[in-house]
């Protein structure tokens, strides 16, 4: 037995990286049904938090000068890094609960991480979200976030329930963020709305949530509709023709000089975070009400159909060929 001559310093160390952390729990939130968040070794949360519903987990990394530029503003990461993950939740149908942070930073800067909680914590409490543990080290930036969700057993949307006869809905518009990263990138002055679309996407969580029962399948358009639908056919082993003329453009892809352009970017561009989802033709009815109550823009783009395949089609009903090819991870 080791007999301590004088007392153990119990005050946590202030290094760096305590005073980083102590600085994200402040704006971590709190809500029912989390038993422990940040500040132990691992987070406990309760089982009456999922009310007997399935959980839904995912997880989405974004990397700096690969899934945003260098430079961007830290209010504008701590937004758009929980809002990708609440876009994949929405995307199953699910209501978010929870979250944890893995931060990589290239130095310990109180201001930005300051700034970046700011954009996090806005978003979080819009929807009951509790920040509930995390990692934090030094690197090049990255961002990791996990975020946890409920859905009613057997509730929640999948991409492999598409049927032919199904008809195709959009939420909002397509190829804002793709546009607005392109005027970023050439170094032109742009609406501030029209950076928002890039910026601050809004998660579909509450119309997913209100809608699911009457959805068939659901997927969230990251890397542009051509590229997300497919993988939506593609699992429900199924194909579609879309009309390139329904496709929902904001006023300014409508104001772009070139049609073509516009309909490019909205098939292609990536990061919109809209919701591209299938349902029986009897329960459009039911989904439109929901996104009018919302006051959320809902387009039918096309149809489900049992030849494999993604056929564009133009007002004319002839084959559509798109100038810009999809992003691509690597
Ligand atoms: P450990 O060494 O046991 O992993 P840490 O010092 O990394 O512990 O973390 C201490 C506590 O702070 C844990 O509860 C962890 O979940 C939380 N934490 C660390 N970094 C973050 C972060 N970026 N966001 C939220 N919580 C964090
Ligand atoms: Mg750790």
């Amino acid at each position: 037995m080791l007999h301590r001559r004088e007392p153990l310093n119990t005050r946590p160390q202030r290094n760096p990286e305590f005073s980083l952390i102590d600085r994200i729990a402040r704006h971590a939130g709190q809500r029912d049904g989390v038993a422990l968040g940040i500040g132990d070794d691992a987070a406990l949360l309760d089982p009456e938090l999922f009310d007997g519903q399935q959980m839904v987990i995912c997880t989405d990394t974004m990397v700096e000068g690969i899934h945003f530029l260098n430079d961007t503003a830290p209010r504008t990461l701590g937004h758009k890094s929980l809002a990708v993950n609440l876009s994949d939740l929405a995307a199953m149908g699910a209501e978010p609960l929870a979250a944890t942070l893995s931060l990589t930073l290239p130095e310990a800067d109180a201001r930005w991480t300051e700034q970046f909680m700011g954009g996090w914590q806005a978003l979080a409490e819009q929807h009951n979200l509790q920040l509930v543990g995390g990692d934090t080290t030094r690197g090049p930036l990255c961002i990791a976030v996990t975020a946890i969700g409920r859905v009613p057993p057997s509730q929640a949307l999948l991409r492999q329930s598409a049927q032919a006869g199904d008809l195709i809905l959009v939420t909002g518009t397509l190829g804002d963020a793709a546009l607005a990263l392109s005027r970023r990138l050439d170094g032109r002055s742009m609406d501030t709305e029209l950076a928002r679309r890039l910026d601050q996407p809004e998660p579909r969580v509450a119309f997913a949530c209100r809608s699911r029962g009457s959805i068939r399948a659901c997927i969230d358009v990251s890397d542009g509709l051509v590229a997300d639908l497919n993988h939506l056919l593609a699992a429900s082993q199924c194909g579609a023709s879309i009309r390139v003329d329904e496709l929902p453009l904001s006023e300014w892809l409508e104001c772009l000089p070139d049609p073509q352009q516009a309909c490019d970017l909205a098939l292609t561009g990536g990061d919109d975070y809209e919701l591209c989802l299938s349902c029986a033709p009897e329960e459009v009815a039911a989904v439109r009400q929901v996104a009018e109550a919302l006051s959320l823009r809902l387009s039918c783009i096309g149809t489900v159909e049992s030849e494999p395949g993604l056929r564009l089609l133009d007002v004319d009903g002839q084959p559509y060929h798109p100038h810009r090819g999809a992003y691509e991870h690597f």
